[in-house]
């Protein structure tokens, strides 16, 4: 497979380092340190189109290309993780179901807004009691007239509070399993759509995370997604392709973190040297150069793969892409720390919040256990 990069993809990784480079960075460590959402950074978001780009230009979206989009999210990732998701999180899991299983009619009604930036989206599949276990969800869609009338709550919804567009999934047919499960677009102003407080998180501080409720919140018919019935196919098809979207951020955190190593290894001394002429460091620096390469390779072949039209192999690329990206990036931002000494324990230095931000790739949008599981079950299968 070749990762030749087009010109439109040079454009696009130069458009939006420089956007990072010169309108993220320098808020980056105020907005973690204060849990600021990143809000006076989506008007440039919005401009540069990064907030619309899985959906096509015809509803007014950038249409860009699924490796494009990789390295875009990569770009913000490695400066601003928490720009990276909420990015990420409008256009992969909201959007894009949108645009694949949305009728014409709500295509029109929601795309254009969210791909504007005027709207941002969200995913609402994880539950209290149902992460991993999906299927087990328990918010109820009764039919009612023209209207589904939705009751229980979701947990770690990223985007809430400040998104207006939201992926769904509720019950409306229960005692039939993952069979039973049924998609809805949903605004934030419907009554009965309640915010709960904010997560008080780890790292990827200026995104926005939180539970929400949903009691007796009467949602328009039109606003079921796809059929009755196929809510746990849309969502796995969603995350499917979405994956690769974090396996992108994985990558991009990794790499922020790596250059921040390599910078600081050759200013600090010790023994009378740069810390880069002791060996130790250089494994160190060369181990992770590499570990990043490999996760760059596999992130970009999922990718490409999904640009070419996906297929039976999809599902197994964009897992193997995200359990490595994201088990790298890990293993990236320790070494990162140690290599920083103290520092690398201070709030002072990026490498810190780089290790704080990076923790839960391995955990959203699928753990790594799942991820291995479905590599397993496409390996097994035949
Ligand atoms: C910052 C943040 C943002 C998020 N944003 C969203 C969002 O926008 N929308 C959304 O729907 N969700 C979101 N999530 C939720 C996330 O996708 C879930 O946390 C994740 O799927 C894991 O579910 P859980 O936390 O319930 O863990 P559990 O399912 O309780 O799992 C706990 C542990 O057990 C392991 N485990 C579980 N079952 C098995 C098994 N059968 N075999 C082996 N190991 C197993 C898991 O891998 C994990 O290590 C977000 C989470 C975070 C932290």
């Amino acid at each position: 497979m070749n990762f030749e990069l087009n010109d439109d993809q040079i454009m696009v990784r130069q458009m939006v380092r420089d956007f990072a480079e010169e309108k993220i960075r320098p808020g980056v460590a105020r907005r973690d340190e204060k849990e600021e959402f990143i809000a006076e950074l989506l008007p440039g978001l919005a401009e540069l189109g990064l907030l619309g780009m899985v959906t096509p230009e015809a509803y007014g979206g950038s249409g860009l290309d699924d490796l494009s989009y990789a390295i875009a999210i990569e770009e913000l990732a490695r400066v601003c993780p928490s720009t990276a998701v909420t990015v990420s999180v409008t256009n992969s899991v909201c959007q894009e179901p949108i645009v694949r299983f949305g009728t014409e009619e709500q295509k029109r009604r929601f795309l254009p807004h969210l791909a504007k930036g005027e709207h941002l989206g969200g995913f609402c599949l994880t539950e209290p009691g149902s992460g991993t276990d999906a299927g087990a969800l328990q918010t109820r869609a009764v039919r009612d007239g023209d209207a589904y009338v939705l009751n229980g709550s979701k947990a770690w919804i990223t985007n809430t509070h400040v998104g207006k567009v939201f992926v769904v999934m509720a019950v409306t047919a229960p005692g039939t399993g993952a069979k039973g499960i049924s998609a809805f677009i949903v605004t934030s102003d419907t009554p009965g759509f309640h915010f709960l407080p904010h997560e008080k998180k780890m790292g990827l501080r200026a995104s926005i995370t939180s539970g929400l409720v949903f009691e007796d919140c009467r949602v328009p018919a039109e606003n079921l997604l796809g059929q009755e019935g196929m809510g746990m196919k849309i969502a796995l098809a969603t995350l499917e392709v979405s994956r690769i979207g974090i396996a992108a951020q994985a990558l991009g955190i990794a790499q922020g973190a790596f250059e921040e190593a390599v910078k600081y290894s050759r200013e600090r001394h010790t023994f009378g040297v740069p810390l880069a002429d002791h060996e130790a460091i250089q494994f160190m620096i060369s181990q992770a150069a590499t570990q990043i390469e490999a996760a760059r390779l596999l992130t970009y072949r999922a990718a490409s793969l999904r640009a070419a039209g996906g297929g039976p192999g999809q599902s197994q690329a964009s897992s193997m892409a995200k359990l490595f990206a994201s088990e790298c990036a890990k293993a990236v931002c320790d070494t990162a720390v140690q290599i920083h000494g103290a520092y690398g324990y201070s709030r002072e230095y990026p490498v810190e919040r780089f290790y704080r931000d990076v923790r839960v790739t391995t955990i959203y949008e699928g753990t790594s256990e799942v991820q291995r599981m479905v590599i397993a079950r496409s390996l097994l299968r035949d």
